[in-house]
């Protein structure tokens, strides 16, 4: 094993050293040694070069580029991705819709790849893992809420997300996310991935998986409850299916009467079509439980009211601005609780990948090529995706 890693890690060196020039290849040798040449994986000490897809504006139109990842430190990990899927906040953030944003910037926080280099301190992964990335890169790993597994809520406020976030070690000053051949990730902020679970159907589980799954487990539901899902896109689909998996009574909420066949097929117990928001009626009161992923604004209140009174609503869709109107009055009607949730730890990403994998949950995905990106956006915003779009890295 040892050797294989050894000469694994030799033909890195040697593909990236020709990149970077001979007098670069030769530091890295000597970087090598100094390091012991025994590891499984010398890390690489140089930036590294990268190719994706990036926004160069806001014009929600991305095209390709080559850029350089920061050299990999003494507690990262460079994984080869081989696949990276298409969530709804790369549109959002791309276009400007949660503020300005520092392009060129690759997007992309659901990425799932092998490893290719490791950092001598590293321990969680060797060469040739199976790993995934989400939404964060990195946090100060030492505040309560860090050590506590909930590193997206660091307190000391430095949690690094994946892409468009500064970074002083990112020679483009922010982090660059997924939409690329490779990405450089401080240890701890990867995942492993199961051999049960092909790459391309865990990767949509590193943000959708999660930011539908933790809510869902907070919220504590069990065998018999009825759960109402309401918008039934990448994020949706996954929330019925963890939650019909759960043992849940899944009720899904869609505005597309097109999905109704697919819907019934994930496990619900029945699909409503809100064409109308009388159609909501007929449900007030009766849920223990709903879970909204629209990124949109929408009528929270209306929706809110399908839950008995003081049970729970979650939203995790996030739309323009972040911000939603609802209805006050309504919502106290209603009396349900209403709050928000954002992604997950890292030792409940590992969970629900662990748990998809053991319990054959699977995202419903679409394979397409780099060049099908822009496309695939479109039919995002516009609701037809079929329901996660997974780009193969291979053709960046
Ligand atoms: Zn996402
Ligand atoms: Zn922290």
């Amino acid at each position: 094993m040892n050797d294989f890693n050894h000469s694994f890690s030799r033909r890195r060196f040697v593909q990236y050293g020709l990149a970077a020039g001979a007098g670069m290849l030769l530091n890295a040798v000597k970087a090598q040694t100094v390091s012991g040449g025994h590891s499984s994986a010398a890390p690489l000490y140089r930036p590294i070069t990268a190719r994706g897809y990036a926004a160069f504006d806001n014009s929600g139109k991305l095209a390709p580029w080559i850029f350089e990842r920061r050299a990999v430190g003494d507690n990262d990990i460079l994984i080869d991705v081989k696949y990276a899927s298409i969530c709804h906040s790369d549109i959002h953030q791309m276009k400007g819709d949660w503020g300005q944003q520092q392009y060129p910037q690759v997007p992309g926080h659901e990425i799932a790849g092998i490893v290719a280099a490791v950092g001598k301190n590293v321990t969680k992964f060797k060469v040739g893992d199976r790993a995934g990335v989400g939404c964060m890169v990195d946090s100060c790993m030492r505040c309560e809420s860090c050590l506590a597994g909930l590193e997206q809520h660091c307190d000391n406020n430095a949690t690094v997300f994946t892409y468009g976030y500064p970074d002083p070690a990112s020679p483009s000053g922010i982090t660059q996310g997924g939409y690329s051949t490779n990405i450089v990730v401080r240890d701890h902020f990867a995942v492993h991935i199961p051999d049960s679970i092909k790459l391309e159907e865990a990767a949509p589980l590193l943000c959708a998986g999660i930011t539908t799954y933790s809510p869902l487990m907070k919220a504590g539901i069990k065998s018999g409850d009825k759960v109402g899902v309401a918008g039934i896109g990448g994020l949706g689909h996954l929330a019925v299916k963890l939650a019909a998996a759960k043992g849940a009574e899944v009720y899904a909420f869609t505005t597309s009467p097109e999905k109704v066949r697919d819907i019934r097929r994930f496990g619900v117990k029945e699909v409503i079509v809100v064409d109308n928001l009388d159609k909501l009626k007929p449900y007030k009161g009766r849920l223990d439980y709903m879970i909204a992923t629209v990124p949109v604004q929408f009528d929270v209140a209306a929706y809110a009211a399908t839950v008995k009174p003081y049970g729970s609503f979650t939203l995790v869709g996030m739309p323009d601005a972040f911000n939603i109107t609802l209805s006050n009055i309504a919502l106290s009607q209603s009396r349900v609780n209403f709050n928000a949730s954002l992604i997950g730890g890292i030792p409940e990403t590992q969970e629900v990948v662990n748990y998809c994998a053991a319990n054959n949950i699977r995202p419903t995905i679409q394979m397409i090529s780099a060049a099908q990106i822009n496309d695939a956006w479109e039919n995002v915003v516009n609701k037809k995706a079929r329901y996660r779009y997974v780009i193969d890295a291979a053709t960046f």
